[in-house]
């Protein structure tokens, strides 16, 4: 039998820490597989999904910037990338139908779970920042699991709008300026912006408003400890890091890919936090 190999589409893609993530789980569940980086210039995207189910693929993540190509060129999608109109990850079904779905959300919400089992109990209101790809996901999987209002804070009031055409009558849309008095209302408070990052400008968001039992989660995970994080632990808050959730968010991949669901470990973790603190 030919060992399976999936991969990781993007463009560019030798950043990615999805194989390092993927070749980590095939060494823990002794699977003879492999998980390589897959370079797809943007104009050859289209062709490359028409002809995946005669590529030596079984399967594959989708990440920038073909997430949306990757959405119109499936067979067969998933409940979860037609709420988001993006897919993160392909396989071929048992008919050799190129399948997707996307798993942000689920990537998201697991890692609160794991981190804080009841945060999702403790109130209902969410303010998220930002409205790029990565806040749509956020605001799905807040709204799946029953939050209401949701509040939109993005520099372009326009991306936020759609977002909240997109998802009905439960998102608020604010303008940062008065982001103030919507925090002192949140249970929950997500950074879905690239604010932050290495490289970015950084958050400047007063949180002494936020109440004391608010959650602060960040997506940005480079750094690991944002600014934001950083100054909700010094005010006593629980917070959660945005590595979790691209850990979490790579496990119904390699399922369906492998056959086994791999585990999110310490060791895990703890590989690609070093990995990240070495050259990009
Ligand atoms: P997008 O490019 O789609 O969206 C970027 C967002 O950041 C937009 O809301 C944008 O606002 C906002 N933004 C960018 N620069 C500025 C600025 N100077 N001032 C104010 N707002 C700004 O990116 P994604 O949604 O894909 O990703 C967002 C972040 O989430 C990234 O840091 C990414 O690494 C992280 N991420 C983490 C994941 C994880 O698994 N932990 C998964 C996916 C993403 P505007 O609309 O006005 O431009």
């Amino acid at each position: 039998m030919i060992a399976p190999v999936a991969g990781v589409i993007g463009w560019p893609v030798h950043h990615s820490r999805s194989p390092l993530i993927h070749r980590y789980w095939l060494r823990q569940l002794g699977i003879d597989g492999d998980y390589v980086p897959i370079a797809v210039r943007p104009g050859e995207a289209t062709g490359f999904f028409s002809n995946f189910s005669t590529s030596e693929y079984v399967g594959a993540n989708v990440t920038v910037p073909h997430k949306e190509t990757a959405f119109e060129s499936v067979d067969i999608v998933e409940s979860a990338a037609e709420a988001l109109g993006a897919v993160n990850t392909i396989w071929l079904d048992a008919d050799g139908r190129l399948a997707g779905t996307n798993t942000d959300a689920a990537g998201f919400l697991a890692n609160l779970d794991v981190t804080i089992p009841d945060w999702s109990e403790q109130g209902k209101t969410a303010v998220v920042l930002g409205a790029g790809g990565a806040a749509r996901a956020v605001v799905w999987a807040l709204l799946q699991r029953g939050f209401d209002p949701v509040i939109i804070v993005n520099r372009s009031g326009e991306r936020a709008r759609n977002l909240a055409d997109r998802f009905g009558k439960r998102i608020n849309c604010v303008d940062w300026p008065n982001v103030g008095e919507y925090l002192r209302q949140a249970q929950l408070l997500v950074n879905a912006t690239s604010l932050g990052m290495s490289g970015q400008p950084p958050l400047m968001l007063d949180i002494s408003g936020l109440r004391d039992d608010a959650i602060v989660t960040d997506l940005v995970y480079a750094p690991l400890e944002t600014g934001l994080l950083l100054n909700a632990r010094a005010r006593g808050l629980r917070t959660v890091d945005g590595l979790g959730m691209l850990l979490h968010q790579a496990v119904p991949g390699f399922e369906k890919w492998f056959g086994a669901r791999p585990e999110v470990t310490r060791e895990l973790r703890d590989l690609v936090i070093t990995d990240l603190a070495g050259p990009p």
